[in-house]
């Protein structure tokens, strides 16, 4: 057998044309989505007011398992994909495990992740609407990067509205949207009526999530030929991403290896759910069986701890009703908090095969998670996003095992992005002033009790 190579690429022609749509293969499958007013699941009709028609219908579909990429989005990815999946050599040697380690690295884009994949399949389904432009929300600036990028090669208007604390302590991400021309506006804004009236209640409030989905949906829907965009958690991102997952399966099969434990990092679960899309597919036909771990926080454990119902999938309450396994729409976790996937629910996808037992979670604490990440820069050469280093914490440990029980298992992780703006959490782990807060069974008791009556 060849020797396997640090990084496996796949050639260009070996891009998947395709996206794998696991929800078709699935025999129970994720319970639909419901308009919050009338608790009916929701028609392609209503979606279409918010979402491209294109990509309402690929959130409602669940029987098609294979959609066409369509070749102006290949041409885009072709730019940055496929992405290479590195055996990390360095980091065995240095943990002396006999396990063999890879990664899917999603962060060679300027945006530094995988929410490229979809941001550009977003922009392309409202341009071949005709649409003007579209709205969404960015916290920490990944998405809205992302998305900033994605319009940019479209020609599509962008309108980013950002946390108003993340706009003023991050404005290197805020002046990347802007240089690829997206307008960037702090939320709460006066733009809107919800943001006007959350300033007049809250003076000098410096946001949240859900106060800036509720100005960008607003704007999505008042302005004539905009539609909002979404950049996790849906199953149309999920079906997007799987471009990750297909990938990883490609070039492992070029080298003839056979995945045993297959781990990413869970906020909306769009990474973990495209990484392990093609893998669940084969699980689901009885073709073969792998071990899956989504790793989420302590400090916002919503696989972990929290409940399986239906949930707002926004604080603002405008979005449809999902079912999925959540901390509760309420739910904010502690400031202290560094290590991102901070969003209180989780994909509908990855919460059914969750509660099918054909996935794991795992939890872990974020000094635990950037002590991972520090030793893995310090092998492997990548600096790593907090969030994909939860991920990493992980793999190290499953590969600790290995050392024990002498097992030379396969483990393959999804290292989602880079952290080259999250220096000031890197600041305070380096600084050992970094602490976990782990949220009590009261403190989460009080938002899920506070979860709407379905
Ligand atoms: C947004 C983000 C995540 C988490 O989002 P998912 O939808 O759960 O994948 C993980 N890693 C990076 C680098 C991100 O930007």
């Amino acid at each position: 057998m060849e020797k396997i190579p640090y990084k496996i690429y796949l050639e260009e022609n070996e891009m998947p044309k395709e996206w794998y749509n696991v929800r078709a293969d699935m025999k129970k499958k994720p319970a639909p989505i419901l308009n919050p007013g009338t608790l009916q699941p929701v028609t392609k009709e209503e979606l279409a007011h918010i979402f491209c028609e294109e990509l309402a219908d690929q959130e409602l579909n669940d029987v098609d398992p294979y959609i066409a990429i369509p070749d102006e989005i290949r041409n885009f990815y072709r730019m940055y994909r496929p992405s290479p999946l590195v055996r990390a050599y360095c980091l065995e040697e240095k943990l002396k495990t006999p396990a063999h380690i890879y990664y899917k690295f999603e962060g060679n884009n300027t945006s530094g992740s995988h929410k490229l994949n979809s941001a550009i399949a977003q922009a392309y389904y409202a341009k071949k609407q005709g649409l003007k432009g579209v709205t969404t929300e960015t916290g920490a600036g990944q998405w809205g990067t992302a998305l900033s990028m994605a319009c940019s090669y479209f020609d599509l208007d962008c309108q980013v509205y950002m946390v108003k604390v993340s706009y003023e302590q991050k404005p290197f991400r805020r002046e990347v949207m802007r240089t690829y021309g997206a307008k960037v506006t702090p939320s709460p804004s006066m733009n809107t009526e919800v943001g006007r009236k959350i300033n007049a209640e809250f003076p000098g409030t410096t946001g949240s999530l859900g106060c800036a989905i509720s100005e960008a949906v607003e704007a999505a829907v008042t302005q004539e030929g905009y539609r909002y965009v979404l950049g996790s958690v849906l199953s149309q991102v999920l079906l997007h991403q799987s471009v990750i997952g297909l990938e990883t399966s490609a070039a492992l099969k070029k080298y003839g290896i056979k995945a045993d434990t297959i781990i990413g990092c869970a906020g909306g679960g769009s990474n973990l759910g495209g990484l392990i899309s093609p893998f669940v597919g084969e699980m689901l036909r009885g073709e073969a069986d792998y071990e899956i771990i989504a790793v989420e926080p302590a400090s916002c454990p919503s696989l972990t701890r929290g409940v399986y119902a239906y949930d707002f999938c926004d604080t603002g309450k405008v979005c449809p009703l999902a079912k999925m396994y959540t901390l509760g729409s309420n739910f904010i976790p502690s400031a202290n908090h560094a290590g991102g996937l901070r969003y209180h629910g989780m994909s509908s996808i990855v919460s059914e095969l969750y509660d099918q037992g054909l996935i794991k979670a795992r939890s872990v604490e974020q000094t635990d998670v950037f002590k991972a990440a520090t030793e893995f820069a310090r092998v492997e050469g990548i600096l790593p996003a907090p969030e994909s280093s939860h991920a990493i914490k992980v793999a190290i440990d499953e590969a600790l095992k290995c050392k024990e029980t002498g097992e030379e298992k396969n483990i393959v992780f999804g290292l989602t992005g880079t952290g080259y703006f999250d220096m000031v959490a890197y600041e305070k782990y380096n600084d050992g002033t970094m602490s976990d807060y782990i949220p009590t069974d009261d403190d989460l008791k009080k938002y899920i009790a506070q979860l709407p009556q379905v």
